[in-house]
């Protein structure tokens, strides 16, 4: 007897093989049989049985790049991710996790985190209580609490500031350096997945000072490297900085994935560069190849959105108006001297160079029309798209970052360099950020995008190559053992959609982080079922109550990926 039964489903494995149509069967969390429906199917009973006919099932996506660290211990569906068909998240990444941690360190760590990764302070201080110590004592603190698969890596900076206190931003003398890298492996021994780092130019702690890493020397990078070697299943993770990337730091990531050996995965290619910086970022990559190291960068498959309502309010002029009470603003905007005087302050700010933020075509409404082509459908300007219907509404705005190619904005041109890019190999999607920066942005859905958007809409990936990017990809570079493929065998991590209809809703506010602090969110449309272990815990777009999550530990449930070393 089965525990579960998918009859009749599409299925896309996760390899880039071409789909079937047939039943997989699942016991106890694992899949069991998988077989054709012209070979008659799979043909043992199931307690429970979904029928899948027209839709398709694919290994749930593993988000790589994500900060929910802090919001795993408030949220144990890590929304909105499994809205989109992820199962498997990595957390504790860019040298920021909560683990290992000293009472003296919980308040820098947890205005760090409010700062670098955009996380309320009230929710962070509302949320959990900041008890634990060691990186074990954390992971066990979310064992069985969570509805997806989730691994962390101990953060650089965080271990940093446990072990030098108030010196972050001195370099280390070779005891704090030892005393870092037995952290690393006590934590490294309890679970942890690797090593994050971070020589992000924009990462500053609670005070504005650079990150704890940011003060490491070259010796403190690869000495904790080299810590990370003696554990199965580990993996490295890092940042560059933004726009090109200097020789010296393409050497040193090349020196940690040896050290290390294994893999080191940085991001975000191509960031919010105004200009294309993708190739140069890319021979990363080819110097690491070169030198027997493995370097892989992750971009994010979509453009990125930014939350970008205060552009209007620092426009000259526009603030008073902005700020004014709803019924006086409608007034005020009613009053042809006072529209003179705004579309003068806009005009000004275009003077000053600000014309970049009023390219009207990149810049979105809430129902993801932009004001050009609201502009266009009423026939009239943008600006009286602004003072018409978005300032009297209080509408947000969205600015769109064409990434990797700015100057080509978002033409269909520029939608094939990304996808090139994208399925370039020295490139792994991901880097959602997602549980952080969570005011401003909404990246988990890159899933639903992924689908909707990128294989269905645009074809710039087959099906069955689009789901392996995002399964059996990631599943292979961090060696998560038993996933990211439909296989006898693996973990019954899967999801279920339908590919006609699959993409993601805009993303809304909403107020519901503990201390009802702001945060966008997109629910995905097509996602039929989300199945963790076997159990269902998305269901038609509904969170069910099931915690069947497993808390991903190095070595247990990850396996070794090497690099080729330097011969
Ligand atoms: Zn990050």
């Amino acid at each position: 007897m089965l525990d579960l039964l998918i009859r009749g489903a599409r299925i896309v494995d996760g390899t880039g093989a071409s789909a079937t149509t047939g039943d997989v069967g699942v016991r106890d969390g694992r899949i069991v049989a998988t077989a054709a429906s012209q070979k008659g199917g799979v043909g043992e009973s199931a307690h429970r049985t979904i029928d899948a006919d027209g839709l398709v099932l694919a290994p749930g996506v593993i988000d790589v790049h994500t900060h929910y660290d802090v919001q795993a211990l408030w949220d144990p569906g890590l929304t909105p991710s499994p809205l989109h068909g992820v199962t498997t998240v990595i957390g504790g990444n860019c040298g920021f996790s909560i683990a290992p941690l000293v009472p003296d360190a919980v308040d820098y760590v947890m205005q760090m985190m409010a700062r670098v990764e955009g996380m309320p302070i009230d929710s962070l201080e509302a949320g959990p209580e900041w008890t634990w110590q060691s990186f074990g004592e954390w992971l066990g603190r979310l064992d069985g609490r969570l509805a997806v698969n989730a691994g962390f890596h101990a953060g650089h900076s965080t271990m940093r500031r446990v072990v030098m206190g108030d010196a972050v931003h001195e370099a280390a003398t070779p005891d704090q350096i030892e005393a870092m890298v037995a952290l690393l492996h006590e934590s490294l021994q309890a679970g942890a997945l690797g090593l994050s780092s971070s020589l992000g130019d924009a990462h500053t702690d609670g005070d504005g000072a650079p990150v704890p890493s940011r003060s490491a020397r070259p010796d403190e990078f690869l000495a904790l490297a080299r810590a990370v070697r003696d554990h199965a299943g580990t993996s490295l993770e890092f940042i560059p900085g933004m726009g090109e990337i200097s020789d010296d730091r393409i050497a040193l990531m090349t020196d940690m994935s040896l050290a290390a050996d294994r893999p080191l995965n940085w991001n975000l290619l191509g960031s919010a560069s105004p200009t294309p910086v993708y190739e140069q970022q890319l021979t990363s990559a080819d110097h690491a190849a070169a030198h027997g190291a493995h370097v892989v960068a992750l971009a994010l498959p979509d453009v990125m959105r930014l939350r970008s309502s205060r552009m209007l309010t620092s426009m000259p002029g526009w603030g008073e108006v902005v700020s004014l009470p709803d019924a006086e603003r409608r007034t005020a905007l009613a009053d042809p001297a006072v529209r003179d005087r705004l579309r003068a302050g806009l005009d000004a700010a275009r003077e000053r160079g600000v014309a970049g933020m009023m390219q009207w075509d990149l810049v979105e409404l809430p129902d993801g029309r932009t004001v050009a082509s609201v502009a266009a459908e009423r026939g009239t300007d943008p600006v009286d798209v602004l003072l018409d219907v978005v300032v009297p509404d209080a509408l947000p705005l969205t600015t769109i970052f064409p990434s990797l190619v700015p100057p080509m904005g978002m033409t269909d041109e520029s939608w094939e360099v990304r996808g090139e890019v994208w399925r370039d190999e020295r490139v792994v999607l991901g880097g959602s950020d997602a549980g952080a920066h969570v005011d401003i942005m909404c990246h988990a859905n890159y899933p639903s995008v992924v689908l909707g958007e990128l294989v269905r809409r645009r074809n710039l990936f087959t099906l069955e190559e689009g789901v392996r990017q995002m399964t059996g990809v990631p599943a292979a570079l961090f060696g998560l053992r038993d996933r990211g493929v439909i296989a006898e065998g693996a973990h019954a991590d899967l999801m279920l959609f339908d590919a006609d209809t699959v993409a993601s809703e805009p993303a809304e506010e909403r107020h519901d982080l503990p201390g009802g602090a702001l945060r966008l969110y997109a629910g995905a449309i097509g996602v039929e079922q989300v199945i963790v272990g076997g159990e269902t815990i998305v269901e038609r777009g509904v969170l069910t109550d099931a915690v069947p999550g497993t808390l991903l530990r190095s070595g247990v449930d990850t396996d070794t990926v090497t690099v080729p070393g330097n011969h």
